[in-house]
């Protein structure tokens, strides 16, 4: 019947219709709306689909990560329509590079990712670097930020997708490091560094319910008479076999792998053990603790924090919060909530390393700081280099204006120490006044210092008529 004939006919339009959108919607959720690109989701799948394939046939798979290197500035100094514009560049010229078989990735921000069967890996990433190196013009203006990648091939380099991702990454951040050549294979030292960071994963995880990880204390003397005011406390690991670790070889990878909170938890809690009864003797009046950026980013870690100080003897206004400025830029709202909720309960914040970033004066005004750390890199020159010299002074003046409390970080000298002093720096810290130490000698210093303060400026002369 006709009426049927119709009937059925525009059914099947419509589940044909149906069947077109339902893979319109797929395939954008599969696309970087930017590039036209596969997205990092889709990436992710279709590499499993073909090592699976390469592993029934007995083939291999090349992947290769690619990450703009001057991409921040290009954005800082064109703005985010000029970045775009550029990373479409990038998007179309991957594209119209493929080879027949290879898929080209987006995986987000400035990071790119080929898959590839490419027998000639090396000749391969030579190829991507030359033809990303290539200038563009955006708004009339050339640009060249050039590109960094990162190369490993399944099954000789790795096993599964995971490993290969990791491996490939792991050699684009060796390009990164080292500068010089623009890409980089994995390789046996990389192999090495691999073994090497597992091994020191599965020893963290043992370290940290050992007790392997304890608190040093580094002094904080007042500028005017170099007495002890307080203790910095700093992570060490003492390693069965490789002896006392300092905080470089292990916070990197506890960050990474998500157990730095686990350090900073066990470090708070045995130096605040250690720390509290000094508190009480009057042997000092601070104590400061480092938090990771990784910590903050916790909604709850303000909360877990005071909850943890309440269960120890240290009362809130002797205890300093050190955090450091990359953290504040992460998550702006989140960081006025922490330090909001810390600086109510009398407890001092510490802005660390300053002078390092972007020494955001406006955080300062306007979030309840009461404390600046001038990092080392600025101190080490300040008698030497009369510029250094002059704009430590103004950032002590402006911190004065602010109400801010200075602390000199990395102090190694007394010329230094002099300098800091007559230019009004309030406090400072450094291996000229005392190097970090166990929990043991530092209350021996301490209960020392009561008798006597240390002399640290009037030493000096004869030490160097000891050596002259
Ligand atoms: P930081 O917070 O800037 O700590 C100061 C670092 O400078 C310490 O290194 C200290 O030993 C060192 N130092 C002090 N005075 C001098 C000096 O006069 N000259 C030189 N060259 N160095 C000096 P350390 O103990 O190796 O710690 C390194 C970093 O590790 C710390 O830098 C801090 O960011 C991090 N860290 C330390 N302990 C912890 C912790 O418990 N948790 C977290 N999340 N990070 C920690
Ligand atoms: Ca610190
Ligand atoms: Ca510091």
């Amino acid at each position: 019947m006709p009426d049927h004939a119709q009937q059925f006919a525009a059914l099947t339009a419509r589940v044909a219709e149906l069947e077109s959108e339902r893979e319109l919607t797929l395939r954008l959720a599969q696309t970087d709306s930017l590039t036209g690109l596969v997205n990092r989701g889709a990436f992710t799948a279709a590499l499993c689909e073909r090592l699976e394939a390469a592993q029934a046939n007995g083939g291999s798979v090349a992947l290769f990560v690619i990450d703009l290197d001057r991409f921040k500035h290009l954005n800082d100094t064109l703005g985010h329509h000029a970045g775009d514009l550029f990373l479409a560049e990038v998007g179309e010229r991957l594209r119209c590079d493929a080879r027949p078989g290879e898929l080209v990735a987006r995986l987000g921000g400035d990071e790119f990712a080929v898959i590839s069967d490419a027998p000639d890996a090396a000749k391969r990433a030579e190829r991507l670097v030359s033809l990303l190196a290539q200038p563009h013009m955006i708004y009339g203006r050339q640009v060249a930020p050039g590109a960094s990648v990162g190369v490993a091939v399944y099954p000789q380099d790795a096993a599964d997708a995971g490993d290969l991702q990791r491996f490939a990454d792991m050699a684009l951040y060796r390009v990164k490091l080292k500068g010089g050549r623009r890409w980089s294979a994995f390789d046996a030292e990389l192999r090495d560094e691999n073994t090497r960071r597992r091994t020191l994963e599965a020893e963290l995880r043992r370290a940290i319910p050992a007790g392997e990880i304890e608190p040093w204390f580094q002094p904080v003397v007042d500028s005017r008479d170099g007495r002890i005011v307080g203790v910095e406390v700093l992570a060490r690991w003492r390693h069965p076999v490789q002896g006392l670790l300092t905080p470089a070889s292990f916070v990197p990878i506890a960050e990474e792998l998500d157990l730095i909170g686990r350090i900073d938890e066990a470090v708070f809690e045995a130096g605040c053990a250690r720390a509290a009864p000094w508190v009480e003797q009057g042997l000092i009046e601070a104590v400061a603790f480092n938090v990771s950026p990784r910590d903050l980013l916790d909604p709850s870690f303000s909360r877990k924090l005071i909850g943890r100080l309440n269960k120890t003897a240290l009362p809130a206004t002797a205890l300093t919060v050190e955090i450091t400025e990359t953290f504040l830029l992460q998550d702006l709202a989140l960081s006025r909530r922490h330090i909001e909720r810390l600086s109510a309960k009398g407890i001092r914040i510490a802005l660390d390393d300053f002078g390092t970033g972007y020494s955001n004066l406006r955080a300062l005004m306007h979030l309840p700081i009461q404390t600046v750390k001038l990092d080392r890199s600025l101190i080490c020159d300040v008698a030497q280099d009369p510029r250094v010299g002059k704009l430590v002074g103004s950032m002590l003046h402006a911190a004065r204006a602010l109400g801010v409390r200075i602390i000199a970080e990395g102090v190694e000298e007394e010329a230094q120490a002099i300098f800091l002093r007559a230019s009004g720096c309030d406090r400072m810290q450094g291996y000229w006044f005392a190097r970090p130490m166990p929990a043991d000698l530092m209350e021996a210093a301490l209960k020392e210092s009561r008798t006597e303060a240390p002399r640290f400026f009037a030493k000096e002369p004869a030490r160097r008529r000891a050596r002259g």
